[in-house]
């Protein structure tokens, strides 16, 4: 069955919260914005797709590390990498309405629609001509040419007033563009002004200015801070990398989209130290190879993109997103950006230390480039569980299934006595504790089998093991896979290695 894109984005929402994969944060105090915990199911499912990143980053590379670093870090920090002075987003207000807009996005989205234009009048065409060559009516068509043209011309002109920071040119761009607010319909805007994304507290007992810290929004600075420790303890030879994943804090505007955009979220990235002149090969090579580790997802490559950034940020000389379509269209998934020598050169100015690397070839030291990965293990969360929620029209009946990648399923497979006597019960507890070593797996023994099979399908367990009469005398159960729901026998002996083979995190390492 197809769905529109906002009611299946209602439906990730609703489903999230029925099966226990996520809260939002404080509910019986009617919730805290933009802030979410993971239930029972979805901690899981994150740390399944938590433990996927760092494998194959961490495991799969002998040239790169993990480390686990504090949130809280020496305030000169923030001051060093840029954040205390830059770390804005320009934000404007509709006087009506009263909602704050980042600037940016109302900008983008401005763009995102003509965008969407082309792709309509593309798909029109398509339809029509056999033999149709997309490139060449994109070139030769007047209506999408003066999209283009539109669209060009807007990047141009945004582009400009970013990097010149000329806020007073961002309203006028809002202005032209007749961009309304979406509450009051209005386009009485206030001035855009920029407002700082750190979080901020006290520590100790004494508060005055000296003791104020932050909430690290990013977690790529507790690596750079830790850049000499760790090559000089694991005599790391450059290119090496250092990983890490964990919490990061924004006090974002506009914080809407459900887990896309939070105030708390967390982290997963790695930055990687070469020599200089040689950084827009790696950062190269780690597009794609990200990109690859995406697509071994399974979740559809048509939904990925590769987006350059307009303006860059001040660390760096390239930079890309990741795009996803999400329900609510194609959005940043994860960040690529080479950095330069920025962060290094910074902390070695404030904190009076070398952090260089020396070069026993060239016989000299020198301050090393990085390439960085960045992606946001919320957004991808919510990117798997949007593409695997599918509801599905059966002959007489429909289902909803979470057709999730077996490796990342929360539970791996399901145990279930076909009736609660004749001893059933007693062989399916025998196999489920025999599993339990190796796999997270279910049981479940209440209603009809057809009842528990529906209930595992929408937690995405890819499968259910039934005990029978049968079971008692061959040791013999049936299985049966979430998605395509064929069942067949199998020796309980073969179980372990059946579900290593299907459900087994190198499944998905096999393929990058
Ligand atoms: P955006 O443009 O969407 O605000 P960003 O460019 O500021 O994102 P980065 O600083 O590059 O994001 O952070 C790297 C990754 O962290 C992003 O690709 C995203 O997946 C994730 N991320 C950033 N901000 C948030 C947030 N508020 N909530 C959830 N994930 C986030």
């Amino acid at each position: 069955m197809s769905q529109k894109p906002e009611d299946i984005f209602k439906n990730v929402i609703s489903h999230s919260k029925e099966y226990g994969f996520i809260f939002q944060s404080s509910e019986i105090y009617d919730g805290l914005s933009a802030v979410y915990d993971y239930g029972q199911l979805g901690a899981e499912l994150k740390k399944n797709i938590r433990d996927y990143w760092w494998k194959a980053m961490v495991q799969m590379h002998e040239n790169i590390v993990g480390i686990d670093a504090a949130i809280f870090m020496h305030p000169t920090t923030w001051k060093a990498s840029g954040h205390v002075d830059a770390f804005n987003d320009p934000l404007i207000d509709n006087k009506d309405s009263k909602k704050r807009y980042r600037a940016d996005v109302l900008i983008e989205e401005h763009v995102a629609k003509l965008e969407d234009k082309i792709n309509k009048e593309v798909e029109k065409a398509a339809k029509k001509f056999e033999n149709f060559d997309a490139a060449l009516f994109k070139s030769t068509n007047g209506r999408v040419k003066e999209y283009q043209e539109k669209i060009d011309a807007i990047n141009a002109r945004f582009k400009t007033a970013l990097n010149e920071n000329n806020l007073q040119e961002v309203k006028q761009i809002i202005v032209d563009l007749e961009i309304v607010c979406p509450i009051s319909g209005s386009r009485n805007w206030t001035d855009v002004r920029q407002f700082n994304l750190m979080f901020s507290t006290s520590i100790g007992s004494v508060s005055d200015e000296s003791n104020t810290i932050y909430l690290r929004p990013e977690t790529a600075q507790g690596i750079f801070v830790n850049y000499l420790n760790v090559q000089k303890t694991g005599r790391m030879k450059l290119p090496f990398g250092i990983a890490q994943t964990g919490k990061a804090f924004r006090n974002e505007i506009v914080a809407r989209q459900f887990i896309f955009r939070m105030r708390e979220f967390e982290q997963m990235e790695m930055q990687f130290f070469v020599k200089p002149g040689t950084e827009m090969q790696w950062y190269e090579h780690w597009k794609q190879t990200r990109l690859k580790w995406h697509l071994s997802l399974n979740l559809g490559a048509q939904k990925y993109r590769f987006h350059d950034h307009l303006k860059l940020a001040h660390y760096a000389n390239a930079a890309c997103d990741i795009e996803f379509e999400f329900p609510f269209g194609f959005k940043e998934l994860e960040g690529i950006h080479s950095r330069t020598d920025f962060d290094l050169k910074q902390h070695e100015q404030f904190s009076g230390k070398k952090l260089q690397y020396f070069d026993s070839e060239l016989n000299q030291s020198y301050v090393p480039y990085v390439v960085e990965t960045s992606v946001g293990l919320d957004r991808l969360f919510l990117a798997v569980l949007s593409s695997a929620l599918k509801e599905e029209q059966l002959e007489n009946d429909t289902r909803t299934v979470l057709q999730l990648p077996a490796a990342i399923a929360p539970y791996k497979a399901a145990i279930f006595p076909l009736i609660k006597k004749d001893g059933l019960p007693e062989l399916a507890e025998k196999i489920m504790q025999n599993l339990k070593f190796d796999f997270n797996v279910a049981y479940d023994e209440k209603d009809t089998v057809g009842k528990r099979y529906r209930r595992q399908d929408a937690i995405g367990t890819p499968f259910c093991i039934t005990v029978d009469h049968q079971s008692l005398e061959d040791q013999t159960v049936t299985i049966r896979y979430r998605d395509s729901m064929q069942q067949e026998r199998m020796p309980i002996a073969n179980l372990s290695v059946f579900l290593a083979e299907n459900v087994g995190i190198k499944t998905l390492l096999q393929t990058l």
